[in-house]
């Protein structure tokens, strides 16, 4: 709609005021999408009969009956409904028209504002054959040109850009399209999801209301269209649920913070994904389960409970977990086995206070040893949690301050 609103306003069309929290009027929108529609039109002249009958699927003419003299609820109802249907809408298609006014852009880079959109998972991940509609100036004039390719070649290229920009969850999405076996569903439902929330937030779509129904159809298992519309973190908690023999939500969990409005407590934004993170497997298993209550429990099997420290704990077996003591302590070793055979023979030859004191005195020298290696490192076994306002980016440099064999940290994921 972006594009379409682009072309609009080059060609001068002024839209009327939109009603609060849109863009356009209902009665622009249709207009706008004309623009386009004229634009594709003219790409074909040259290329194709122009004699001939095309059936077009734009979603501004085909997503609600605006003719119609429906209300705006029905009409919400009727988009939501059709958007649910989106993957199939596109699978079936002959061809998949992709387009963006940028002058030049090939659409398959991570910078082109169609390939950012939520819905454009669905419009590409099925499409048999895709033709790139391309902006060209010629003569100071902007014309437009068709490149016709495969839909497979165009998602290669999508792919190879994703892995370019370190995106690994939409290299994961593309990867299991192209070539299935390379990628389970366990990986492929994990980026998808993270990828539509990503591009949800990325659109500022925070309420995430067409989360579920934009994923609906690209899951092995699909929703009826009549069970989704319940908000979007609902609608994404039972697509997990039905898909739950493909999918362990637990990876997911893991991953999300908590909801900042506790529609679906467990699901919040995910963390930024990072390399590695889409590779984690969980170790036990969750699955969401719908309910009548807006906020559908995780039921999790097979769970453990972890010790969690609030702080940092010195390490009291210093001299005993540290190679680089593995000297000190032999040393120690030996010199308090050579002092309780001096005192042993002390008290032997009858001087048992003598050989009393230096037995004090050897188990006193041992233990400062001990405690001296100990304020040296931390424990490093076992799970803490750090406040991040508190350590922040510096958490090497101060952990290091804390045990030198902490200056040197590995990110989870990263190796
Ligand atoms: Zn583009």
């Amino acid at each position: 709609m972006r594009s379409a609103a682009e072309l609009a306003r080059e060609a001068g069309f002024v839209p009327a005021p939109a009603p609060q929290g849109r863009e356009y009027t209902r009665a622009d929108r249709p207009t706008i999408s004309e623009y386009f529609l004229r634009l594709y039109c003219s790409a074909t002249r040259s290329q194709r009969n122009p004699d001939r009958t095309e059936y077009i699927w734009l979603d501004e003419f085909c997503l609600a009956d605006d003719q119609q003299p429906h209300n705006d609820e029905t009409i919400a109802a009727q988009r939501s409904a059709e958007l649910g249907r989106l993957a199939d809408i596109f699978r079936g298609a002959l061809q998949v028209v992709v387009f963006c006014h940028e002058e030049g852009c090939d659409h398959t880079k991570l910078e082109c504002i169609w390939g950012q959109r939520l819905f454009t998972i669905a419009e590409i991940l099925h499409a048999e054959t895709v033709v790139r509609l391309t902006r060209r100036r010629q003569n100071n004039n902007m014309t437009a040109e068709l490149f016709p390719t495969t839909g497979r070649e165009f998602r290669l290229r999508m792919q190879h850009h994703a892995a370019l920009a370190n995106k690994w969850h939409l290299y994961a999405i593309f990867q299991h399209t192209v070539n299935a076996g390379a990628v389970p569903w366990q990986v492929a439902i994990h980026a998808l999801v993270v990828e539509a929330i990503r591009r949800d937030e990325a659109g500022n779509f925070h309420d995430h209301k067409f989360l579920g129904t934009a994923l609906n159809g690209l899951l092995p298992r699909r929703a009826r269209l009549s069970d989704l519309g319940h908000s979007g973190w609902n609608d994404l908690a039972w697509l997990l649920e039905l898909n739950q023999g493909f999918y362990n939500a637990a990876s997911l969990a893991a991953v999300c913070s908590i909801s900042v409005d506790n529609s679906v407590a467990w699901l919040g934004k995910p963390i930024d994904p990072a390399a590695g993170n889409e590779r984690l497997e969980p170790v036990v298993t969750a699955f969401p389960v719908s309910s009548d209550a807006d906020d559908p429990p995780l039921t999790i099997v097979a769970g453990e409970t972890l010790g969690l420290r609030k702080h940092l704990k010195r390490d009291a077996s210093g001299l005993y977990n540290n190679e680089e003591l593995k000297g000190l302590k032999i040393l120690s070793w030996w010199v308090a086995f050579v002092l309780v055979l001096i005192s042993s023979a002390l008290v032997g030859s009858g001087s048992r206070r003598s050989g009393g004191i230096l037995y004090y005195v050897t188990a006193i020298l041992y233990c400062i040893v001990e405690l001296l290696a100990g304020t040296m490192y931390l424990e490093r076994e076992g799970w803490v949690f750090l406040e991040d306002s508190l350590w922040g980016d510096k958490l090497e440099a101060k952990l290091g301050e804390q045990d030198h064999n902490l200056r040197t940290l590995t990110l989870w994921g990263s190796f």
